[in-house]
């Protein structure tokens, strides 16, 4: 359930750079009824709460360090005393891009605010939300919450099946647990690797990660041929830490976590390096696929650079053509031109593997039943293909030098992130 998990003790561990907001109620008497607001469960984020007017109030989101990408992330939760109607005012600092509004009852099922009830364009100080509330909480936060409970309550129920092993391979800064999960252990060590969540309020990622998995470890006949030659690891949630205090996108050190693959300046990118460079060692092990889901503005692939030489070779053009083509009607959108010289996950993957480092980004505003959709046809597409080259012969390491690899590397203007995006 939202709200039960408290805030975790920071005791012992790195220092906390992130600016945190301070957990508590914010309670307005005058006029009848009494609203008050409150930001003390898992995943909210308010810093400031004031009231304006009869029935008015202002809330106030700022993020945990700038300069940071524009992509807020606010939740909170109303009440009243009696039924009224309110106006809220939500002053997002620093932020070029809107979030929109999306409301729920228990916390687990959410709708988007209508139109009529919402008004704020990308760009503008302020948005304003018209609710109405009752004794009954509210929650109001910029995307579906989907977070550390739910996240880890599915990887634990994915953890049940006969062919899994998880384990702890390390703790984020506030002490949460990293979690993972190997699949298939009785295959030959040829392994996928899918991480998620470095960036808090990428929701539809998650949802992507979890539609993905499903889908490889799915009853059916494909799943079951790609089980017999490929073993899967994944780690869900490698930033609890900052989901739970609702950031914006960095870990509780103030650091992008997708930039920290070079540095490892983070307990969470070290844990996560560490366990699949300890995978990588096992005897006879192969990298085949390493992929990273987020989300931003729109459904698209962040591939290795168009030239670079992967195992399997060409995967990843390979694969997007083939969820095209099976997508007559959707545009599957890719660049192998995109962040290139940032140190994100999918850059250390393809260098340090060989195999290819994909980013994953699904649209925070694409549907979850489409996403669900697409995510899955995108699985059967990287199973047959994987399955393609399951035996195929490669030459063994060392790997070649890094520079031989990326035979070129050259952003195009065309690939420049739009605004509020970001792997
Ligand atoms: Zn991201």
């Amino acid at each position: 359930m939202l709200g039960a998990q408290a805030d975790a003790p920071y005791v012992g561990g790195p220092p906390i750079k992130a600016a945190l907001q301070e957990r508590r109620a914010w309670v307005f008497a005058d006029p009848a009824p009494t609203v008050t607001f409150d930001n003390q469960f898992s995943g909210a984020r308010v810093n400031a709460c004031t009231q304006i007017g009869p029935h008015e109030f202002k809330v106030l989101i700022t993020p945990e360090n700038e300069p940071i990408n524009p992509s807020p992330w606010y939740a909170f939760r109303v009440k009243a005393d009696a039924p009224v109607d309110i106006t809220v005012h939500l002053a997002i600092t620093t932020a070029k891009s809107r979030p929109r509004a999306r409301v729920s009852t228990d916390g687990i099922t959410w709708k988007r605010v209508p139109d009529v009830d919402w008004q704020g364009a990308s760009g503008a100080p302020e948005c304003v939300l018209k609710l109405h509330v009752g004794p009954q909480p509210t929650w109001v936060a910029s995307n579906h919450m989907i977070g550390n409970e739910q996240l880890w309550a599915w990887t634990d129920a994915m953890a049940t099946r006969p062919f899994a092993k998880s384990s702890v391979i390390g703790e984020s800064a506030a002490g949460r647990p990293l979690k993972m999960v190997e699949f298939n252990d009785g295959a030959p060590p040829n392994y996928v690797i899918v991480i998620g969540r470095q960036h808090p309020p990428e929701v539809s990622g998650s949802v992507g990660l979890m539609r993905f998995m499903e889908a490889m470890l799915g009853d059916g006949e494909l799943a079951k041929r790609f089980r017999s030659k490929f073993r899967v690891v994944m780690v869900p949630l490698v930033n609890p830490d900052g989901v739970h205090e609702g950031q914006w996108r960095s870990t509780l050190g103030a650091v992008d976590n997708n930039r920290d693959w070079h540095d490892f300046s983070q307990p969470e990118s070290r844990a996560v390096r560490d366990a699949i460079l300890e995978i990588q060692k096992r005897p006879d092990a192969r990298m085949f696929l390493l992929l990273d889901f987020h989300a931003t503005d729109r459904d698209i692939f962040y591939l290795p650079p168009d030239a670079a030489r992967t195992f399997p070779p060409n995967f990843a053009r390979r694969w997007v053509d083939a969820i095209q083509k099976r997508f007559p009607d959707y545009t599957v959108e890719s660049s192998g031109a995109h962040n290139v010289d940032q140190w994100t996950f999918k850059r250390w993957a393809f260098e340090t593997t060989g195999a290819p480092g994909i980013t994953y980004e699904l649209g925070s505003a694409t549907p979850h039943d489409r996403i669900a959709r697409i995510v899955s046809g995108a699985a059967e597409d990287a199973m047959t293909l994987l399955l393609e080259s399951a035996d195929a012969p490669r030459s063994e390491g060392p790997f070649p030098p890094i520079a031989d690899r990326i035979v070129e590397v050259k952003p195009k203007a065309a690939d420049a992130a739009p605004v509020g995006a970001g792997p």
